[in-house]
């Protein structure tokens, strides 16, 4: 193989982006690195930015964004993989600065790859992919802080969203009761499915309150959003309760008191899925492989696609338009 396809997008002079699928070479192997031959990747928000020219994503173009890819190893320069081997990698620099899994070929630093667990195909990996170890560094956190199903509901923001779905179907079959706040009411019978046992719709969380404290509801929370909805997530949770974030979807900023964390005793916990040590993502992958179970109920969230179609794809994720996870198959 001395070729291969990639979905690029390159910087044009009057300072826009173009997108296109085109031929690129294969490069050599380098000294401690992977080449990885892609079957899978996923739209991640993060994705959409680089996809669009987000400079805080990635620096220079033409780019191959794509920070999820599952496949199989071409060629390694190192002894810890051998050709044919399934592998996946998520994070890291992959999708930002270096090439990402939306082209056939990628190659990657050694440490960056993960065997994929026993029973895990390429698809179901890239199903999962960040947002499902995402999902799961949340809920780790979560735990180490003492919150178990018996401590009470656990919301989980911007529901219908990669990380948010999987986190609800992974905390369901965990026998955590769920709840959800979504703006997607035509998604509100696919969320029960999931497990989901109350929904929150999006006008009940977004209205900022003067009040430091308001009536607690939750034990737990894993936030996808930020902004308003997390405020109000805070002052809402339980004596002791734990909310873990990741998102920003609604607004980075953060604007509240610390009383409910004084007199409530409360934690606040973040989850940075790209840079967590490769030995805590290996126990995610793991941890996802003890309840590979939700791949069966997740598969209606799953949308498939083509690399041509990925430029209206990446419009949608943006508008917030996209339930669950699209899944694009590259090779
Ligand atoms: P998605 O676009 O798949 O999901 C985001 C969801 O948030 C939407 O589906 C929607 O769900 C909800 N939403 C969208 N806009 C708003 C809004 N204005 N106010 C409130 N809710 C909104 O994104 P991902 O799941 O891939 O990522 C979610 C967030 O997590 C992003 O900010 C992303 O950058 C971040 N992230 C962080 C990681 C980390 O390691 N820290 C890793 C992966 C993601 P609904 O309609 O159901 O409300």
């Amino acid at each position: 193989m001395d070729s291969y396809q990639a979905f690029e997008v390159t910087e044009m002079d009057d300072g826009s982006f173009s997108q296109a699928v085109v031929t690129k070479a294969v490069p050599s192997l380098k000294e401690g690195h992977v080449l990885v031959k892609v079957d899978y990747s996923a739209i991640n928000y993060k994705d959409a930015l680089s996809s669009t020219g987000n400079k805080g994503v990635t620096r220079e173009y033409p780019h191959v964004p794509g920070i999820d890819a599952a496949g199989v190893v071409m060629a390694s320069s190192t002894s810890e993989f051998t050709e044919g081997q399934p592998v996946v990698v998520t994070g890291h620099d992959l999708g930002m600065n270096t090439d990402g899994g939306y082209g056939q070929v990628i190659q990657v630093p050694a440490s960056w790859v993960h065997v994929l667990p026993e029973g895990f195909s390429t698809r179901d990996a890239a199903v999962l992919g960040t947002a499902g170890i995402t999902a799961s560094l949340c809920i780790d956190k979560l735990l180490m802080t003492g919150i178990g199903p018996e401590s009470g509901p656990v919301l989980v923001t911007g529901a219908t969203g990669g990380v948010g779905s999987m986190a609800i179907a992974l905390l369901a079959s965990m026998g955590f009761e769920v709840h959800a706040f979504s703006g997607k009411p035509d998604q509100y019978e696919a969320l029960k499915a999931l497990g989901v046992k109350q929904i929150f719709g999006r006008e009940e969380l977004s209205e900022s309150s003067k009040r430091p404290m308001l009536k607690g509801r939750w034990a737990a929370a894993i936030d996808t959003v930020g902004g308003v909805p997390l405020e109000n997530v805070l002052k809402s949770l339980l004596p002791q309760g734990t909310a873990a974030i990741c998102g920003l979807v609604a607004s980075p900023a953060l604007d509240m008191t610390v009383f409910p964390f004084i007199l409530r005793g409360i934690n606040l916990v973040g989850v940075d899925s790209a840079e967590v040590p490769s030995s805590k993502k290996a126990a995610m992958w793991d941890f996802m492989a003890e309840h590979a179970a939700i791949l069966k109920k997740y598969e209606s969230w799953v949308a498939p696609i083509e690399l041509q179609q990925l430029p209206e794809y990446i419009d949608r994720i943006l508008k917030g338009g996209v339930a669950g996870r699209t899944l694009v198959k590259v090779s």
